[in-house]
Parts: C-alpha cells; sequence; structure tokens
C-alpha cells in the first residue's frame, strides 16, 4: 500500500526530513531523481556562526545549532558513517573597515560566545561545524533504497498529487513543474568550489577571507565557493578561487584537482522556506536554504513533524504565506 506522504527530492532537506518522519513513526515514501544536480553534494556543509562581510551571528545560530549537532550526531549512529566535525575558523580582516567592524561588535558582545582570539591579522570563531552533507545523502539513500523506501525516478508534482495525500517537495534548485517553490519567486545562485591537494594544513581548521579553505582529508581540501546569479562563467571562477586560494594558503602549494559547481536556492528575503503552499493545501516544501543547509535543514524538518504529529504551526520567518 502506498504512504499517505510522499517527499520528492532527497537532497539534504529530504534527507532530513525523512529522518524526523522515521524518527516519529511517520509512514513516508521518497522520489529522488539522482544526486548529480544535487546541491548537496558538491557544498562544503559549513556550519559557520560569524559570517559575512558585516561580520554577524548567523541567524538563529545559537538556537539551531546545537539542534544540528545533536541530529547529525544521531544520523551518524544510524548510518555507520563520518558526517560532522567541530571546527575552528582563522577569519582574516580584508582591511581597516573590517578590523574596526569587529572590534566594535565584539566590544558590544555581538559576537559572543564565538569570537575567539584576535590579533592584527584576523580573529578565531569558535564553535563553527562542518558536515559531510555529500556522505549524508549518500549513506541515507543507499538505506532506504534496501529498505525499499526510496524510488529512483523524477516524477512531477501533479502526478505525486494524484497519488499521495500529501507532497512534501524538496528539490532545490528544480521547481517540479514550476509549483515546487509554493509560488515564491527564488534566486538560483550558482556556486563553484575547487578541490586541491595542498600539504600541512591543520584538519579542525577553516581559513576565511571572503572565500575560505576547507581541509577534507589529509593532504587534500575544498576551496569555495562563488555565487553567480544567472549565467555562470567556470572559468572565472577557477581563477578567483585559485587567486583566494594562494592568498589563504600563504605561499603552500597546491594543484587543483576539480572543479565543481551548484546552484543554491534563495527566496527574496534570504530565509528558507517551510510549510504548506498558500494555493495547494496538500503540497508542502522545504527549499530556499541558500548557502545555510546543513544548519537549517534540521529545524525545518522538526517543524514538520511538530505540524504533523502535533498540529503545531510553522515558524512564520519560514512559511511561503509571508510573501502573499
Ligand atoms: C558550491 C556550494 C557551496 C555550499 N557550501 C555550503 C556550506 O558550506 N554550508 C552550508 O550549510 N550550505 C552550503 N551550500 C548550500 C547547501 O549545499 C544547500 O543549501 C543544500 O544542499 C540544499 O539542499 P536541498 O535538499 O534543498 O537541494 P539539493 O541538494 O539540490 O537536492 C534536491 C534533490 O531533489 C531531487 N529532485 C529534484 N526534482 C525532483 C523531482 N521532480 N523528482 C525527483 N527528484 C527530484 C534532485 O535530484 C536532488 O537530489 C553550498 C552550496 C553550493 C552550491
Amino acid at each position: 500500500m502506498r504512504a499517505s506522504l510522499l517527499i520528492v527530492g532527497q537532497g539534504l532537506a529530504g534527507t532530513l526530513l525523512g529522518h524526523a518522519c522515521e524518527q516519529a513513526g511517520i509512514a513516508f515514501e521518497l522520489v529522488d531523481a539522482g544526486h548529480a544536480g544535487a546541491a548537496s553534494r558538491v557544498g562544503a556543509g559549513i556550519i559557520n556562526p560569524i559570517t559575512g562581510q558585516r561580520i554577524v551571528k548567523s541567524w538563529e545560530i545559537d538556537a539551531l545549532r546545537p539542534l544540528a549537532w545533536e541530529t547529525y550526531r544521531g544520523l551518524e549512529s544510524l548510518l555507520g558513517a563520518s558526517l560532522v566535525r567541530e571546527m575552528r575558523v582563522r577569519r582574516l580582516f580584508r582591511d581597516d573597515a573590517e578590523r574596526r567592524v569587529f572590534a566594535e561588535k565584539r566590544a558590544r558582545g555581538e559576537l559572543a560566545p564565538y569570537a575567539g582570539e584576535a590579533d592584527g591579522e584576523g580573529f578565531w570563531i569558535e564553535g563553527a561545524l562542518q558536515v559531510d552533507t555529500a556522505a549524508l545523502i549518500t549513506a541515507a539513500r543507499a538505506r532506504w533504497v534496501r529498505m525499499g523506501r526510496l524510488r529512483d525516478g523524477r516524477v512531477g508534482i501533479a502526478e505525486a498529487l494524484a497519488n499521495h495525500e500529501t507532497v512534501i517537495a524538496c528539490t532545490g534548485a528544480e521547481n517540479g513543474d514550476g509549483r515546487a517553490w509554493a509560488g515564491v519567486s527564488c534566486a538560483r545562485v550558482t556556486g563553484e568550489i575547487l578541490r586541491v591537494s595542498v600539504a600541512g594544513l591543520a584538519p579542525d581548521v577553516i581559513l576565511n577571507r571572503g572565500h575560505w579553505v576547507l581541509p577534507t582529508s589529509e593532504g587534500e581540501a575544498k576551496v569555495g565557493a562563488t555565487y553567480a546569479r544567472g549565467e555562470a562563467d567556470s572559468r572565472l571562477a577557477r581563477l578567483e578561487l585559485e587567486r583566494s586560494a594562494r592568498e589563504l594558503l600563504g605561499g603552500r602549494r597546491f594543484d587543483v584537482l576539480a572543479q565543481e559547481s551548484g546552484v543554491r536556492v534563495t527566496a527574496p528575503d534570504r530565509r528558507p522556506l517551510a510549510g504548506y503552499d498558500p494555493a495547494e493545501p496538500r503540497l508542502g516544501l522545504i527549499n530556499g536554504l541558500g548557502s545555510k543547509g546543513a544548519l537549517l535543514a534540521p529545524w525545518l524538518a522538526r517543524q514538520w513533524v511538530d505540524h504533523l504529529t502535533k498540529g503545531m504551526p510553522f515558524d512564520p520567518a519560514v512559511t511561503a504565506g509571508r510573501f502573499e
């Protein structure tokens, strides 16, 4: 018999939602077209508590970081894979203006408890995490395929609604039949990264000034990520990332092993999307994770489960209805 709930898409959003449903005993099926175009296959999975040129704490980081940590640790045990690591970020100042902004915000206590020691070059950000999102979706997919819960293939939203009572679209950049984003006019932002070989990096330190260098395994790192709205130029992206790698790696030799790209989805107010399509009460979604999917997905999945099991409303900051 078919489950009344179908989750369409098994990137980070669909994986976290499926996991939360499973934990809560909610019956569901998953369908996914393969991870070749999934942002979760390419993304770095960094949860950085202090980000951006304005040097601000990530939205809701204090509340969401503990939930993310607990959720990914639970998934590690379930899937028998290493998925999440505690990291520090060495954030380097671009110029004097950034130095001043940091000093003022720190003095006002706006960056606590994450801003650590500082010197003339930059400061340390404590409490960062890194989630191996590619390993997570791969391991979860293999398990659900074994359990007969995940079907490989592409499904239209209309077709899914015809066969299931409730459909939750977790389709990332693919706005299936133009309906998977609940009518919200989201932007697609292409991001590119380089995989490089480089020796001698501290395994738990992310280097960051605009771009970042993330050590991934002994002798390898990722360098990322670019932001391009509309048509992306891979050649320029590579030059840009190579320049940042030279600066951040301070003279260490590196070789480019590969270049990869993915597409992030961002709602007009840069907040994520969860809840129902205002025009179709049986169609839900999780999307608009932007560049913060690793932090946001566990929280949005929990909201869905609280809604399905206890009828709790979604946080008004994330519903699609906020744009009406
Ligand atoms: C270069 C880059 C760097 C990034 N770095 C970070 C970072 O450091 N930290 C962070 O938190 N986030 C980062 N992100 C963002 C993060 O990767 C995304 O927010 C997240 O992966 C989005 O997950 P998703 O499940 O919404 O979409 P996706 O991962 O794209 O998954 C969507 C899935 O749905 C499937 N699908 C779509 N349509 C259908 C259909 N009709 N039928 C069946 N299946 C369908 C697709 O095949 C795919 O598997 C980065 C992204 C990029 C591109």
